[in-house]
């Protein structure tokens, strides 16, 4: 693993430069105390000032709504038409929450049956990273195996650091990605950027107001699949989905056909919601989570235990979006907590 170090300026001249040459995906500011990730033309778009983004910045390698294929029928001839490859693209400034929120859905598309959607994104979308500066009231990563420096998953992992910043090119892509513009950057002589990376971990470590332990949760949950526990979380859950649309590890989606001329038409995906009364309905109406107390059930054993099931990695990653923006206060970390204390007295 190699470190450069970046002035300020040239941060923002790099930035322009990769916005020429990529489709560049960064934090923007779109209104007051919200941050969304959007393309930029530019630096000047770029607003670096946040903690994490109002909704997870996923939705850039699994879009929130993507076109699959184009579909004709006329003639009585069925046709199919590929869309447009997406450009080669750069996810700058990603929390390592929402790093880890990409390692949390990649099993689940490059499995046994890989997405060929999501691993043409994937593939052509370079991650940068950026280490979080401070620590948010519900930021609870690092109960969830993760860090606010910790940037497994980035292909170049940025530090702000006296004077600029320092970049680290963790994979062969991030390697190129620093060869190419070389220009904009010296080589980090005296380990200036991975010293200054530990000292930043260590000074967050210390701010995070709440941590939860997870241990023997998924164990009690193994054998524990009914619980009075969920009709009390039901009672209070609207079935919003808000939690599920910001989450960085939520991937269910829906298919549809759109055909206003009933012979061409575009086949669609779109994100769904375990916690909708219809995601589970079936065509002959039956529908085998018929209440809430079944869909909340599903979201957090989800979380705490399927995802562990299927890919031994946590379905959260602690970044503390639906903390925030749950309507009605459902906390995932009282949740843990809650099936802890039960864990440890059954
Ligand atoms: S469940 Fe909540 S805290 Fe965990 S990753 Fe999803 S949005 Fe973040
Ligand atoms: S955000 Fe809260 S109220 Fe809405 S579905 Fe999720 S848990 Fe239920």
């Amino acid at each position: 693993m190699k470190a450069y170090i970046m002035t300020g300026d040239n941060l923002g001249a790099w930035l322009d430069t990769l916005a020429r040459d990529f489709t560049l995906i960064a934090p923007v500011k779109e209104e007051e105390n919200v941050i969304l990730f959007k393309p930029v033309k530019g630096f000047a778009e770029i607003n670096l000032n946040y903690t994490n983004s109002t909704v997870s910045p996923k939705g850039w390698i699994f879009p929130q709504t993507e076109e699959m294929f184009y579909f004709s029928t006329a003639g009585g001839q069925i046709n199919l038409t590929d869309v447009q490859a997406p450009r080669p693209a750069i996810i700058f400034g990603l929390r390592p929450c929402d790093i880890k929120g990409i390692l949390t859905l990649d099993p689940v598309f490059n499995g046994a049956y890989p997405d060929p959607y999501y691993q043409n994104r994937r593939e052509n979308t370079i991650l940068v990273g950026l280490c979080c500066t401070r620590v948010e009231r519900h930021c609870f990563c690092t109960s969830m195996g993760g860090g606010p420096t910790d940037g497994r998953g980035a292909d170049l992992l940025v530090t702000e650091i006296d004077g600029g910043y320092g970049l680290e090119a963790l994979t062969s892509r991030g390697e190129e990605l620093i060869h190419r513009y070389q220009g904009y950057f010296t080589p980090d002589q005296h380990s200036r950027v991975i010293l200054a990376r530990e000292e930043l971990g260590q000074k967050l470590a210390g701010q995070f107001t709440r941590t939860v332990d997870t241990t023997g949760v998924k164990e009690f949950l193994d054998q524990n699949f009914e619980l009075p526990y969920w009709d009390e979380i039901a009672r209070r859950c609207l079935g919003c989905g808000i939690c599920t649309y910001i989450c960085p590890t939520c991937h269910c989606f829906d298919i549809f056909d759109f055909a206003p001329d009933g012979e061409r038409g575009v086949r669609s995906r779109c994100w769904d919601s375990c916690m909708f009364s219809h995601f589970t309905r079936m065509a002959g109406g039956h529908n085998p989570r018929p209440t809430q107390k079944e869909r909340v059930r599903n979201r957090f054993l989800h979380k705490l235990k399927y995802h562990r099931d299927r890919y031994d990695l946590d379905g959260c990653v602690g970044c503390g979006r639906c903390v925030t923006k749950c309507p009605v206060n459902i906390d995932i970390r009282q949740i843990i907590a809650d099936l802890q204390e039960v864990a440890q007295h059954a």
